[in-house]
């Protein structure tokens, strides 16, 4: 079968042949991968400044944003059948499990020994077979097939989304999201959903497609947040000049999460947040719960707002989608099934 990954040796992405997976054993499910989508992390992973393949392995599969149909199970497996569609959880808990691991919230391993999927040390869906454990595949209703590939980065979304209103005082009615990609846009359907009066940041001029979608979507488009406010604040840019600025826009009493930001040197105002009473939290990965709530979420949201964020491609395509600059379409996708 057919993968795309990162060939540590040549330092490459390629497209190569590899062996199918064995057939499904006792609480395994082997699924045909139908699209897996392409993130900021898949373009670090190809500039080869972010993960690591396998252990004794010098090849990594890339893609940890996938969407497949269940094609076999093990004889244990309970909750899937053949003709469902999946999509898998990224990370692998440790083993032996940590604290977090052993009570179901691998994104909050505290070990470090985890793995994921496309990413750290774990093979990715950007292959034609797969296999996983029932217990790292959420099952996704087949009328939400199109768009349930925004499942995965939906949920990082989530749970940042509800650790932010878990600590924010009640009363917090306006959220601000710095970045309109992926993880930006989906934020922002979000917290529409959830009844906040909902602005976008970012550097796209107001005319841009993206911008023109969150605008369709009910949310206010902003190219400039000075004299902004509000009490829920998400950094979703990797920018760490974005990620200062967010600062200055925070309510009393506000929250502010901190999805994508590198390390900078600059001003924090410490003051500020105390006498403002104002958290900063970083959040990453998401367990099964918020996969739910994605699936769940995706469900209500626009279907044509969704579709209008997604570009196809193929898998031949991955060498130029994993360097070139994000597209003017949020996400871009590779359909792997013909
Ligand atoms: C994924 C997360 C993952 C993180 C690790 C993100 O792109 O969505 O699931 O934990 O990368 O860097």
């Amino acid at each position: 079968m057919r993968v795309a990954g990162l060939d540590y040796q040549q330092r490459e992405v390629v497209v190569r042949e590899c062996p199918e997976p064995q057939p499904a054993a006792r609480n395994e499910v082997l699924f045909r991968v139908q699209e897996s989508g392409i993130c900021g992390s898949d373009r670090e992973l190809a500039a080869f400044r972010h993960g690591w393949p396998p252990p004794g392995e010098t090849f990594l599969t890339l893609g940890h944003e996938a969407l497949g149909q269940v094609v076999a199970t093990g004889p244990a497996v309970t909750g899937l059948r053949p003709g469902d569609w999946v999509v898998p959880l990224v990370r692998r808990p440790c083993d032996p499990p940590c604290d977090s691991c052993a009570r179901g919230r691998r994104d909050l391993c505290v070990s470090g020994r985890y793995t994921e999927t496309g990413i750290f040390g774990r093979h990715g869906y950007l292959r034609e077979y797969a296999i996983d454990a029932e217990a790292d595949l959420v099952r996704v209703p087949a009328g939400l097939a199109s768009c349930a590939v925004l499942i995965e980065p939906l949920s990082v979304v989530e749970k940042a989304v509800e650790t932010a209103l878990k600590i924010h005082e009640p009363g917090a009615r306006t959220a601000l999201i710095l970045g309109a990609g992926p993880v930006g846009m989906l934020a922002a359907l979000v917290l529409n959903l959830r009844g906040f009066e909902t602005s976008v940041f970012s550097l796209e001029p107001p005319d841009h497609p993206r911008a023109r979608l969150l605008e369709r979507a009910g949310v206010r488009y902003l190219p400039r947040i000075e004299g902004v406010r509000a009490d829920v604040v998400i950094e979703a840019t990797g920018s760490p000049a974005a990620a200062f600025a967010g600062f200055g826009a925070l309510a009393p009493l506000g929250v502010y999460c901190i999805l994508g930001s590198r390390n900078a040197v600059g001003e924090v105002p410490f003051i500020e947040l105390m006498r403002q009473n104002q958290t900063v939290f970083g959040s990453v990965n998401a367990g099964p719960e918020a996969f739910t709530r994605a699936v769940e979420d995706l469900a209500r949201f626009d279907r044509a707002v969704l579709g209008q964020m997604i570009q196809r491609a193929g898998l031949a395509d991955i060498r130029r989608t994993v360097t070139a600059p994000p597209p003017a379409a949020a996400k871009i996708v590779h359909v792997v099934a013909d």
